[in-house]
Parts: structure tokens; sequence; C-alpha cells
């Protein structure tokens, strides 16, 4: 594979600076030289990997499919997704809203907003095969189902919080927290999993 040594994040809303500060702190942690492109439209999408944030996800496809990117989405060969983006990711989701679509590419099913509303969110300490961290839970999907060929990589007693699937030489990564506020380590797996084969 030729590199872009570009990571793109989606960035119509929700925490796409947090998502950039963290990265950005991952790649110095890994001496990478990699630069973090911010995804909008199509002539943006020359990069080797794409970080879906937290948000909304009924606006995420709103936006991506608005501005002719949705499908495109669907070839990026290596995609994090966290929280609504965990949600973008999924084969299913419950508690969809109408003509609300997903990328599908993750044989996981996930429900939105399991957890409860706004004022429900949460922070807790929790183990996670990279360690462990701090997770926030920001009006959290629940991940209730995966597929025989995604691996878990951290629970919260039985719920499953974030997980990975590789098809082929494709890698996808969900959680359904908030890495990015607390911690480098995830974005830092995702990258060497990238550019450290
Ligand atoms: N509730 C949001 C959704 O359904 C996800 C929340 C988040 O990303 N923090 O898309």
């Amino acid at each position: 594979m030729k590199f872009h040594n570009k990571i793109g994040v989606l960035a119509y809303h929700g925490d796409v600076i947090e998502h950039i500060t963290t990265a950005n702190e991952a790649f110095q942690n890994l001496s990478l030289s990699v630069q973090i492109q911010e995804v909008r439209t199509k002539k943006d999408l020359g990069i080797d990997g794409l970080i879906i944030p937290g948000g909304e996800s009924t606006v995420l496809h709103k936006l991506s499919r608005r501005e002719g990117i949705f499908e495109l989405m669907k070839q990026i060969p290596f995609i994090f997704g966290t929280c609504a983006g965990a949600i973008m990711l999924a084969k299913k989701i419950y508690h969809k809203t109408s003509g609300q679509k997903t990328l599908q590419l993750m044989d996981i099913e996930v429900d939105r907003n399991a957890y409860g509303r706004q004022t429900d969110s949460f922070e807790k300490k929790v183990h996670t095969t990279l360690g462990d961290i701090q997770a926030v839970f920001i009006r959290a999907p629940r991940i209730i189902t995966i597929g025989k060929n995604v691996k878990v990589l951290a629970r919260d007693a039985d719920n499953i919080i974030a997980c990975e699937e590789k098809c082929d030489e494709n890698l996808y990564i969900a959680a359904s927290f908030h890495p990015e506020l607390t911690t480098t380590l995830f974005h830092e797996y995702f990258f060497r999993r990238i550019y450290q084969r």
C-alpha cells in the first residue's frame, strides 16, 4: 500500500478538535510523520485511515451523504469510530431515526442511546487490552452483539465497549465511549496497526 501519511478526521461536528489533538499527541509518541486531514468533501479523501468522532450519527450520515462521501467512506481501509462513529461502522443499529443509514462495515449490532439521556452520561475507570483508562460515556450506544471475527478490546461488566474487526487487509475499531478525551492509547494502537505492520 502506498501511504499518503495523512489520517482523516470526519470534521462536520462533534469532538473533532479533541480527536485531532489526541491524534497529534499519538503521532508524536510513536515518532510518526503523519498529518491530520479534516474530512468534509471528496477532495479530502487522500488518507490512509479515518477517525469518525462522536457527535450525532444521524447528522454524520446526512452530511456525508450530502457531500457525496458516504459511499466513498466504505472504501477506506482503516476506520476508527468512537461513539456516534461506532454507530456509523455497525452492520445493524437499533433505535435509528427514519432513513438513518450506517456504513455497515463491522459485524456488530449497536443500540443507540442505550444508556439513557444526555444527563445519564458518566465516566469510570475500565480495563482494556491496551491498558487501564478512564472511559467517558456521553449518551453512549451499547454494542449488543458481535460477529465471530470481532475481537473484544474492552468490556465494562457484561457490556462490550470497544472491539475491532479485521476484514482481509482492512481494520475497523469501534468504541462506545470517548478515548480521545482521556488517553492516547487507542489512537496509538490504531496508528500502529496502519503504519507499523
Ligand atoms: N447519541 C449519539 C448518536 O446516536 C451518540 C453520542 C455520542 O457520540 N457521544 O449518534
